[in-house]
């Protein structure tokens, strides 16, 4: 018998995060104030975060231990599985070896409980009583109403309003786990209230689901805000997955040449990746690591690296970042969690200085590769991890050329349950390729008026 899973026991859990700012050649440059535009220390964010994921938010310790407790919740779904993809190298004929690490058995279905966890563990840890959070197609809006949960904390998200009547399953489950979930725009907040009064009937989009969640936390003393990517301490969080793959493929006998992760704001793709870079960084290793992200969104692979806001606003203190500008708005494909304009602040510090690569998929590619993936091994994956397979389909055939063997890890970072909708729209012709044209780009980035770098 082949084995196909590379198991882990609860011991195994690993007790620190990996924090790879430690380890930069070229540490991030500083965020600066949205108004005077000059570097902003970590006080200016105390509004909206706990002062724990603060420190953690600019800290250059190497290692972070991980709190009991969160372990403790760890182990509802943790350690995940690692996966040698027999059927997927068959299917595709190739000698590559490949392997997956399986982050969709988290109670929401996604890597995104990695971070909501010790989020509400320490905003409980500081006597917060509610969270915010803004939410697209639900994948975080779940996984921080089940982390409030657990923890005893009220959570109320912002959910864009065309997703809210369009997507009601991820609704119904935050619901499930207690959360109120608001259609973004409302009326409560002066950001809502301020889009409504110029459209009484607009879809609402994430940017101004941010600034609603935002100001909600700023201007109320027992309420705070999280964010699902993007900001240095979710990165860090998500590490637990690069942190038990490592081991894995040591169980495994050997080490990845290339690994793969879809890409939104960075976050499943440091997650992965970092640890695998570390060995980099302490042993010598040339792991390649590579970023997926959908070709009509594509920040990595068209964006200019200079500062810009984190949201569509203009609220967020300005980051240094690729980015295609925070006036972008990606056509309506259906991989939600990846149409964010711009990249967490050490991932593009990363591109920047060559340690780490990116790829653009054009979605019908990545459908393609996400069916036959579900044909070879099973698992429906999420559209936003058939980003990812559709470069792990690139590399396989890339082995298959040369006649080599190549070993090659990738984050399947969620199911698709409940995206099947898209699926549909493939399978009916309802999707069709979208690229963005290079005029859509330069005229984005034209208006921005932000500093260079
Ligand atoms: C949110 C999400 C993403 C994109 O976010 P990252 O921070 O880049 O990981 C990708 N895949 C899934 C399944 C998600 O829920």
């Amino acid at each position: 018998m082949q084995h196909r899973k590379i198991l882990l026991t609860e011991n195994d859990i690993p007790d620190h995060w990996y924090n790879i700012v430690a380890d930069m050649p070229n540490k991030p440059l500083p965020p600066l104030h949205p108004g005077t535009k000059e570097p902003i220390g970590p006080e200016a964010l105390a509004p909206l975060f706990p002062m724990e994921l603060i420190k953690q938010e600019v800290s250059a310790d190497k290692w972070v231990s991980i709190p009991d407790p969160v372990r403790d919740v760890y182990t509802l779904w943790r350690p995940t599985p690692l996966y040698r993809a027999y059927g997927l190298e068959k299917a595709l004929d190739t000698p590559a070896r490949i392997y997956y690490k399986y982050e969709g058995l988290s109670p929401a279905g996604s890597h995104k409980p990695n971070t909501a966890v010790p989020q509400a563990y320490y905003n409980k840890m500081e006597g917060v009583k509610r969270i915010t959070t803004e939410t697209g197609a639900g994948q975080w809006g779940s996984a921080l109403s089940f982390a409030c949960n657990h923890f005893g904390i009220e959570c109320e998200v912002y959910m864009v309003k065309i997703s809210y009547e369009q997507k009601p399953y991820r609704k119904f489950m935050m619901n499930t786990w207690g959360a109120t979930v608001h259609s973004s725009p409302t009326d409560h907040t002066n950001a809502g209230r301020q889009i409504l009064a110029g459209d009484p009937n607009s879809p609402g989009s994430l940017g101004i689901a941010i600034s609603e969640a935002m100001e909600r936390a700023a201007t109320d003393d027992n309420t705070k805000y999280a964010l699902g990517s993007v900001l240095n301490h979710v990165l860090m969080h998500q590490t637990i997955i690069g942190l038990e793959a490592v081991k894995q493929m040591e169980m495994a006998g050997e080490m990845p040449d290339v690994v793969v992760a879809p890409f939104g704001g960075g976050s499943n793709f440091a997650g992965i990746a970092f640890p695998f870079l570390r060995l980099n960084f302490d042993e010598g290793k040339t792991i390649r690591c590579v970023a997926s992200e959908p070709s009509s969104c594509p920040k990595l692979t068209r964006g200019v690296f200079r500062y810009d806001f984190g949201d569509t606003v203009g609220m967020t203190p300005l980051l240094p970042m690729y980015t295609l500008g925070h006036n972008f708005v990606p056509a309506p494909i259906h991989a939600g969690g990846l149409r964010y304009h711009g990249a967490g602040v050490i991932v593009s510090q990363l591109l920047k200085d060559q340690l780490i690569e990116a790829r653009a998929h054009d979605q019908l590619e990545c459908f393609e590769a996400g069916v036959a993936f579900a044909k070879a091994e099973g698992i429906i994956p999420a559209p936003e991890a058939s980003h990812a397979l559709a470069t792990v389909f690139a590399e396989a055939q890339a082995a298959k050329e040369e006649g080599k063997p190549r070993t090659i890890l990738f984050n399947l970072c969620g199911h698709g349950h409940f995206d099947l909708k898209a699926y549909d729209d493939y399978f009916s012709g309802r999707l069709v390729k979208h690229e963005v044209t290079s005029a859509d780009i330069e005229n984005s980035l034209a208006m921005l008026d932000t500093p260079l770098i």
